[in-house]
């Protein structure tokens, strides 16, 4: 297979380059000084344009063509088909952006990280107001490359969850949203759950050793990953050995650091546990956000804050905080970490409101991209929203429209909808990992993960980008995607938690 391995080379060539764009943004979120943004955004604005312009070469599409056909009597989901259609994918979507492009966004995106980093402490909305327009512009022409779409975000969306469209994420979240609202009427028409045991002083560096001390538990690797400090936490691969997570830590706070470390180290997991045979390749990465989220989400919510976790766990972070948390039960402490309330902060909203969160970074995306919203009335806009979905006055653009890293490191468009869908289908793949292994939840109540990981690297992680995430769903659960376990799952959760009645549960359908 003289072609496909010549493919093979190109693509690792194209992957170093990528990869050495990630470390510099990695260090830019982590411990590059600012002045050193100007030229950041310019380096990393290179690597990424040589990547693209090496990756959309005339050579690239030969060496596919030539490929193809010493591919084309191997089974659909051998390693080498698959790399070839993968990799085909990928190109086809590629070549239609100018590499120009690709840099000019980049070099955007650092600048604008940069001026974000500044903007939400100072709460200072007008000064990266600009820099957003230029985003959206930029967002435009992105999705413009790619003429013949329904819907101006279809593009955006398809980039990073494949297979779907604004139409079909817009239906799915109107069923979602009339199956959960009334949930969320439910739980908080009863007492709002105690959380103050959470809200005391706890030093940084006891919280960031119990984080690491679980991860190690859940199977996360450190001789492949590490873990810094940052602003926004995220998760980035470098190479299969080398597979980093990020935290923030707040003091006043017990478990904020813990959780955002639990659910990184899902993302993390799943990049360590892609099969080493794919390096240098675009198979060698998680198959879509949403299939990305749902295993951060897996950890972080389905384990992390079950029942059974804290029964291994409670004693250990008591050991850790005698003094905050000696004589709190561990039915208050688990009470705590699963109260529901209607906050402000998508990164620390509950299971069950965490969704409308979404929700409305989703439709202020599209109004934004079809023009019917401006950026200068973003900011009112959302704060509207957030009155109007949550029942809260949001006092600042700092607890508002300037709390997410994502639209001042990244395109507008297509970025929020993977959330959700990582939230239903980390239970449709937990429910599926049930059906496998029942003694799973028995084993998270020992402080065993091995059987869940074990499972997770078998029929998700091994295949990194091998299947889309559609045919993984298909495979793994047997069904497509569907919201039925995540609502069971939620209903089994909460309503013990807050005696919620069996007649104030949405049946299906009846919106
Ligand atoms: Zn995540």
């Amino acid at each position: 297979m003289k072609a496909y391995d010549a493919l093979k080379v190109r693509l690792l060539e194209v992957d170093d380059l990528n990869r050495a764009a990630a470390v510099l943004q990695w260090d830019q979120a982590t411990y590059m000084p600012p002045g050193g943004a100007p030229a950041r955004g310019r380096q990393t604005a290179t690597l990424s344009r040589l990547a693209h312009e090496q990756f959309t070469a005339a050579e690239t599409g030969r060496l596919l063509d030539a490929t193809a056909k010493e591919t084309e009597s191997l089974p659909f989901d051998s390693d080498e088909a698959s790399l070839v259609r993968v990799t085909r994918r990928y190109w086809d979507l590629a070549v239609r952006r100018p590499s120009s492009l690709v840099a000019e966004f980049q070099a955007h995106e650092a600048e604008s990280y940069q001026a974000w980093t500044v903007a939400r402490p100072a709460n200072d909305f007008a000064s990266v107001r600009p820099l957003l327009e230029k985003t959206l512009e930029l967002s435009r022409r992105t999705a413009e490359c790619y003429p013949g779409y329904d819907h101006i975000a279809d593009p955006l969306i398809d980039f990073s969850d494949y297979g779907m469209k604004a139409a079909s994420v817009r239906k799915l979240f109107a069923e979602l949203r009339s199956r959960l609202v009334p949930m969320v009427r439910a739980i908080t028409s009863r007492p709002v759950a105690d959380g103050s045991c959470l809200l005391q002083h706890a030093p940084a560096a006891e919280q960031l050793a119990f984080g690491l001390d679980v991860i190690r538990c859940f199977g996360y690797d450190f001789e492949r990953g590490r873990q810094d400090l940052t602003h926004h936490p995220f998760q980035t691969t470098f190479s299969s050995g080398d597979v980093r997570i990020t935290t923030r830590v707040r003091e006043d706070d017990i478990t904020d650091a813990l959780f955002s470390t639990l659910h990184e180290s899902g993302h993390a997991l799943y990049e360590q546990g892609v099969d080493p045979r794919f390096e240098g390749t675009p198979l060698a990465h998680g198959t879509s956000a949403g299939v990305h989220e749902s295993q951060s989400r897996l950890w972080e919510n389905l384990v992390g804050r079950s029942r059974g976790f804290w029964e291994h766990f409670y004693p250990r972070l008591q050991e850790s905080f005698p003094a905050q948390l000696k004589g709190i039960a561990l039915d208050t402490f688990y009470r705590a970490v699963n109260r529901v309330e209607r906050s402000l902060i998508r990164v620390d909203a509950d299971e069950v409101t965490y969704n409308l969160h979404v929700m409305l970074r989703f439709d202020l995306e599209l109004d934004l991209l079809e023009g019917k919203l401006a950026v200068k009335d973003l900011a009112r806009v959302w704060r509207e929203r957030v009155e109007a979905d949550l029942g809260r006055p949001v006092p600042d653009d700092r607890n508002g429209v300037l709390q997410d890293v994502h639209w001042f490191a990244g395109r507008i468009g297509g970025v929020f909808q993977g959330y959700t869908l990582g939230n239903i289908l980390s239970a449709q793949f937990y429910d599926a990992a049930l059906r496998a292994n029942p003694g799973i939840p028995g084993d998270i109540c020992r402080g065993e993960f091995a059987p869940l990981h074990g499972w997770l690297k078998e029929n998700i992680y091994r295949h990194g980008a091998k299947f889309t995430a559609p045919e993984l769903v298909k495979r793994v659960t047997g069904s497509d995607l569907t919201i039925e376990p995540y609502l069971d799952y939620l209903w089994g959760k909460y309503q013990p938690l807050y005696g919620l009645r069996e007649e104030e549960r949405q049946p299906a359908g009846v919106a």
